[in-house]
């Protein structure tokens, strides 16, 4: 029998601003509980009902720099001022013991994941509407008015970055975004390209 490849999947998953990553990333985890969130590090402030080491390692711009200098990021970013970025760690223990990676990364570390790592599934997150992503923007009553207006126009650049993703989803409801990413997370799994081809000829006794 064919055997799936014992090697872990990464999956990013990146979407606009107020899209509702959050909320859909959650419910893949609870359908696929055995998928590790990797951790980033950042400099941005926490936002009320954060916690450190759970959403991100929350660090200091020195703290930051001392980790890039030590070569500790696999990618890292500086976007609305702060820095972002994915530690190796998070992502290199548990692929050798092939545990699944769910990376929530903005357009620049999806493209950087993917060109180390060509055989993660990118997955864009979009909304129902430009509008509809508006309203949420402003509803969500965490970022100021310039925060807000910051982040529309970063929409505009990173729409120009969907055509390089694997797949396109869109978040009307939730739960059901988060199926579709669960039920490409299992295609995946099943491409051939993935499978252990020289146990074909095994035989099982
Ligand atoms: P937020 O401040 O809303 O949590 O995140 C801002 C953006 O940074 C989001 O698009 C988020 O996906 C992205 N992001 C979070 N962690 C990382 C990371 O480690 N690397 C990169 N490149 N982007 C990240």
């Amino acid at each position: 029998m064919i055997e799936e490849n014992k090697k872990g999947m990464l999956v990013v998953i990146s979407g606009f601003s107020g899209v509702g990553k959050g909320t859909v990333v959650q419910h893949v985890f609870e359908s696929l509980p055995t998928l590790q969130f990797s951790i980033s590090c950042t400099t941005r402030k926490m936002r009320q009902g954060e916690e450190n080491g759970v959403n991100y390692f929350f660090l200091s711009e020195e703290e930051f720099e001392g980790k890039i200098k030590r070569g500790e990021f696999v990618e890292y970013t500086k976007t609305f001022g702060n820095y972002y970025g994915t530690l190796k760690s998070e992502i290199d223990r548990p692929l050798k013991k092939g545990v699944d990676v769910l990376l929530e990364l903005n357009v620049v570390g999806a493209r950087n994941i993917k060109s180390m790592y060509p055989d993660a599934v990118t997955i864009f997150i979009q909304p129902p509407s430009i509008d509809v992503l508006k309203a949420r923007l402003i509803g969500r009553g965490t970022d100021s008015q310039e925060s807000i207006a910051r982040r529309l126009k970063e929409i505009e650049v990173e729409s120009k970055d969907i055509k390089n993703y694997d797949y396109i989803v869109t978040n009307k409801v939730a739960a059901t975004c988060a199926d579709e990413i669960v039920g490409i997370i299992n295609s995946e799994h099943r491409r051939v390209c993935r499978q252990n081809l020289k146990n074909l000829f095994k035989s099982e006794e």
